[in-house]
């Protein structure tokens, strides 16, 4: 059964780049920078991991044709390019896809998944990287306890980092499960990267984070440009605006596409709130 698109437009802009492209035209003309994202993940047919990879080379040439004067970065799970089906084929489309990417001076983060993934995802990034040093970014996990040292691992290579807290249920063995564990790890991490990183950025909606993080730069003289915010399209687009009015870079993360459903129920997890305005939208209807 395919749930009608309606449920998801608070946090998925639409399901076509066609619809998608005014959505990130109307944020740029708000002072905001975007990261589009073509949802997909946990691919098993490696007919659709290709499919996949061809949807993303042409979103990046579609999105230099039109999206001129946006600053617009990309996000990709491996997942959808074959990684649960064979590394090397998912590394082997990623090459195609960082090579068109790199043509068209394109910068792709790779998106972090389930810690079953968090090595292959990191082994996968630090093989493009070399390669693509400015065209390819990662994702790492406040949550995840490996996280302090695969900070170091890429601030040595001086890699793109964006630092979130982590979006899937992780076991206490392999995650802190208690926020203000979290919350520590995060900040102390963002800090890291900040100092040592190459513009990492910083994604969170948490109030506490945000200003952690104002008050780490404020104290250290670190210029705004050396790092960015990042946040999710329909998650506190005011707190968006003023963030970026106060002088500092914001990057909204604009979702899209037909394949909807896992981020979308993620975001339904994260907060009770969220499943009874789903619910109050389907009656008003
Ligand atoms: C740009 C970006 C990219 C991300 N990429 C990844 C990734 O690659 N891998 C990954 O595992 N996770 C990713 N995440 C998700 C992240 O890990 C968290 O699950 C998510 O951001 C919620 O944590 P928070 O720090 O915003 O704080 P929270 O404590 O969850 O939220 C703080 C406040 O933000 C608001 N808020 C937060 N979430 C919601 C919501 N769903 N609906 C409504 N309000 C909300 C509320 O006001 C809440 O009180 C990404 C997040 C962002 C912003």
């Amino acid at each position: 059964m395919r749930l009608p698109f309606f449920l998801a437009k608070r946090f998925v802009a639409a399901e076509s780049l066609g619809e998608t492209l005014p959505v990130a035209a109307a944020l740029h003309r708000k002072g905001l920078r975007v990261t589009l994202d073509q949802l997909g993940e946990y691919i098993s047919d490696p007919e659709l991991a290709t499919s996949s990879r061809d949807a993303y080379i042409e979103l990046i040439r579609d999105l230099a044709n039109s999206a001129e004067g946006i600053d617009c970065n990309i996000s990709i799970k491996m997942s959808m390019l074959g990684q649960k089906i064979d590394e090397s084929f998912c590394l082997d489309n990623l090459h195609q896809l960082l090579c068109v990417a790199k043509e068209n001076d394109a910068f792709v983060r790779l998106d972090m998944e389930g810690s079953d993934v968090t090595e292959s995802t990191l082994s996968i990034f630090e093989r493009v990287h070399p390669e693509y040093p400015n065209n390819v970014g990662i994702v790492l996990q406040a949550y995840l306890r490996r996280t302090s040292e695969d900070v170091t691992r890429m601030c040595e290579l001086n890699a793109r980092v964006r630092i979130c807290k982590g979006a899937y249920k992780e076991p206490a063995s392999v995650a802190y499960q208690n926020m203000n564990d979290i919350r520590d790890r995060f900040i102390e991490q963002t800090e890291t990267l900040i100092s040592r990183g190459r513009y990492p950025g910083i994604a969170t909606h948490d109030d506490i984070l945000i200003r952690q993080t104002k008050e780490f730069v404020r104290a250290n003289d670190i210029p705004a440009e050396k790092f960015e915010f990042q946040m999710l399209y329909g998650i506190r687009p005011n707190t968006q605006i003023s963030i970026a009015s106060e002088g500092y870079n914001m990057r909204v993360y604009i979702p899209f596409g037909p394949m909807w459903l896992p981020y979308f129920s993620r975001r339904l997890r994260e907060r009770k709130e969220n499943v009874f305005f789903v619910l109050m939208n389907m009656f008003r209807r």
